[in-house]
């Protein structure tokens, strides 16, 4: 899913979380972590366009564990609503990405993905990817259309840093003395 659909996610997540805590602070952190969690995606794009290499998908903050496991700390061990909203902010950013991303049923498991390598094979099944599925609704379509847009400039930044760093290389002359 994209940034508006995880802006409209989130933002019910946190007037949940707002009525039922009465914690604004918390009902901050669950629109915070609900929309800026995509940030690990430049971790991926960090690998792919500077170390150049391809095949992995790693998005390390996208996993059911995290949520589950912030789940029993909240309910057993520390019972406080800025860790409810964090989990809460996680958990609808992560099930909103594997209903509206179709990727294969274990690709939001961390443990999946670290078994497997992060191997891109066994996330996007049969060569899906996550740009192949079309949403029905225009609200989705718009919000894929802004995702794609956003990828493709921070994908343009990296490839545009990658190269003026092969240029500075080529021009500059070793230093031999
Ligand atoms: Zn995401």
């Amino acid at each position: 899913m994209g940034p508006l659909g995880h802006t409209v996610v989130s933002g019910a997540v946190a007037g949940g979380v707002w009525a039922a805590t009465g914690s604004m602070p918390a009902a901050g952190i669950a629109l915070g972590v609900g929309v800026l969690m995509d940030v690990d995606h430049l971790y991926d794009y960090y690998h792919r366009y500077v170390k150049r290499e391809d095949g992995q998908i790693f998005v390390l903050l996208h996993a059911w564990e995290y949520s589950l496991v912030g789940l029993a700390v909240w309910a057993f061990v520390f019972l406080n609503p800025l860790l409810l909203g964090a989990v809460l902010g996680h958990l609808a950013h992560v099930t909103t990405d594997h209903v509206a991303n179709h990727l294969s049923r274990y690709a939001y498991s961390i443990v999946y993905r670290v078994a497997h390598g992060f191997d891109a094979a066994y996330i996007f099944p049969s060569g899906n990817s996550v740009h192949s599925h079309k949403p029905a609704f225009w609200l989705l379509q718009l919000d894929r259309r802004l995702g794609n847009w956003l990828e493709y400039r921070i994908e343009a930044l990296f490839r545009g840093s990658v190269r003026r760093a092969a240029r500075s290389e080529a021009t500059s002359t070793p230093a031999d003395d």
